[in-house]
């Protein structure tokens, strides 16, 4: 079921998740829909703060372009993208190395607002599925930048704020505008 996304400033998206400790049925229909609310609005990733939902339980997908990252590492080993997207995780822990990089993101909660955005270009993620395993995975490019975006969102930690100064007085009053419309 393709749920609703919820945009800024919802404060639902400012909130910590609490961490998942049990997979309940209801937790696997959550993941469920987000995967096709993610499809459905074009998205490479969403977080389940962006549907209503405080849990830190987050969805990717960037195996439409293979090319994205230039390694992928699950659990020591080689690993696909489409081997592994959709990806569904829980309670995740990042650690970011190798250096900085910018690219053009967009955020499901901020429709029609778009911005460069600084980042560490790798990532080891240590994260939990569904089935109670523990996965980590290590990578780069898009992969690394889309788990990064969401694990943010997991702890109520958006885009814009790791905007620039002068991005953030650009967008200033686009911002203003989403305030009173959504607010
Ligand atoms: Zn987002």
């Amino acid at each position: 079921m393709i749920r609703e996304i919820v945009f800024y400033p919802d404060p639902v998206l400012r909130q910590a998740g609490a961490r998942v400790d049990e997979v309940t049925p209801e937790i696997r229909e959550l993941a469920a829909d987000m995967i096709e609310t993610m499809y459905d609005a074009h998205g490479v990733g969403l977080a389940a703060p962006q549907v209503g939902v405080s849990l830190q339980l987050a969805v990717i997908d960037v195996s439409h372009d293979e090319e994205c990252v230039s390694y992928l590492r699950v659990n020591g080993r080689d690993t696909e993208l489409t081997e592994i997207c959709p990806l569904v995780f829980l309670n995740p822990l990042v650690e970011t190395l190798g250096g900085k990089d910018s690219d053009t993101e967009g955020c499901l909660s901020f429709p029609d607002l778009r911005g460069e955005i600084t980042r560490p270009y790798e990532v080891r993620a240590t994260v939990e599925t569904l089935d109670g395993e523990t996965l980590v995975i290590e990578t780069d490019g898009l992969f690394a930048r889309a788990i990064q975006h969401e694990v943010d969102h997991l702890f109520g930690k958006l885009f814009i704020d790791r905007m620039s100064s002068a991005r953030k007085l650009a967008i200033r009053r686009q911002l203003k505008e989403m305030q009173e419309q959504y607010g």
